[in-house]
């Protein structure tokens, strides 16, 4: 049993220890104001930056290029982690299910704050900051599921979100006065306002804006996700993944997608994704995308199904017998075939 001295050493070392914070830093506004608020008062703030295969950095809304700057602009130290298969798993199956697309923001989250746990217990931090704004986000910041999220975490308590605070029950921090809650934030709702006001209060130029997104919360692109995992055995791969965010997609039969670029750039990375067994086809005669065939059974009908959507999109006559190239394991093979009709291939359309 440690002496009454040293307890109270303890304590004093506590006392004398300045107050340490993990911060989920996306790229976005809100974090980083979140930080500065937490800066502003004392508190020394480290950051994480998550990445998923369908958003770059946290929730930060495609901004995640900007995630480094931004850490350099505060000066704190920043740690960048990457889910993939074990996102993709989540994402099979969310215990919390899907909002409008599918996003599984609660799960999402959850995953996040772990993340964030471990980083603050390994540099022995006291809590956690994010840049959530209360009701901003209609599945993960609403008060039911902020509370879910820190139950699953077990960081009830430890998660501090200066921008809403003092809409929220006071966190431990607050309560043990390591941050003083009436200098944190009362924002709730969608609308920046307040937020630009505290930009300018921490003289930012240029604040970033909330444009761009999460994938899984596209309509069209939750469609082809929804798709993958619905013919993938157990789930599709990240290779798999890459090609969701590429050109016009078909399923061409319950085992093969014909992936379709829209542009030099799309060809290119549509090429750069071909794997052992994919099919590479593209019109020989006539200006067209790169297409890429992907399954197990690729038969000859779904190899001419396949060059007559690859020709629909060429420059190639309506109607007309063409040839398309097939680049089927490092051999090259000719097919003649005319191009489908709208109405043929509008169903195979994911
Ligand atoms: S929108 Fe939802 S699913 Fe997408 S990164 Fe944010 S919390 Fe995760």
């Amino acid at each position: 049993m440690p002496g009454k001295d040293q307890v109270e050493n303890v304590k004093d070392e506590l006392e004398k220890r300045k107050t340490k914070a993990v911060a989920l830093l996306s790229g976005g506004l809100d974090s980083s104001l979140a930080v500065r608020m937490m800066m502003e008062q004392g508190v020394e703030v480290e950051a994480i930056a998550i990445k998923t295969p369908f958003c770059d950095f946290d929730c930060g809304k495609g901004c995640g290029h900007r995630v480094k700057k931004v850490s350099a602009e505060l000066g704190i130290p920043l740690k960048t982690v990457y889910f993939g298969d074990e996102y993709l798993k989540m994402l099979k199956n969310p215990k919390h299910g899907y909002g409008s697309g599918m996003n599984p923001c609660i799960d999402c989250r959850a995953m996040m704050y772990r993340e964030a746990k471990k980083h603050m217990e390994k540099i022995n931090a006291d809590f956690i900051v994010t840049g959530e704004v209360l009701f901003q986000r209609p599945m993960s910041q609403n008060s039911r599921a902020l509370r879910i999220i820190e139950e699953e975490t077990d960081t009830t308590g430890k998660v501090l979100r200066p921008l809403s605070a003092q809409c929220l029950a006071p966190t431990q921090a607050e309560k043990d006065c390591r941050v003083i809650r009436e200098n944190l934030g009362n924002i709730k709702g969608r609308s920046r306002k307040d937020q630009l006001k505290l930009a300018q209060h921490f003289n930012i130029e240029d604040p970033p804006n909330s444009a761009g997104g999460c994938l899984l919360t596209d309509p069209a692109f939750s469609k082809r996700i929804k798709d993958s995992f619905e013919h993938a055995p157990d789930i599709p791969n990240l290779n798999d993944v890459e090609l969701l965010k590429l050109g016009r997609h078909f399923r061409i039969s319950s085992d093969a997608k014909l992936i379709v670029g829209r542009n030099m750039e799309e060809n290119e990375k549509i090429k750069s994704l071909s794997m052992a067994g994919d099919i590479i086809l593209e019109a020989i005669d006539y200006v067209g995308p790169t297409c890429l065939l992907r399954g197990k059974m690729l038969d000859e009908p779904l190899l001419y199904a396949s060059s007559s959507i690859v020709l629909r999109y060429s420059d190639s006559p309506k109607g007309v017998k063409c040839r398309v190239r097939a680049l089927v394991q490092n051999k090259e093979e000719e097919i003649h075939v005319a191009s489908a009709r709208d109405e043929e291939i509008v169903k195979l359309r994911i």
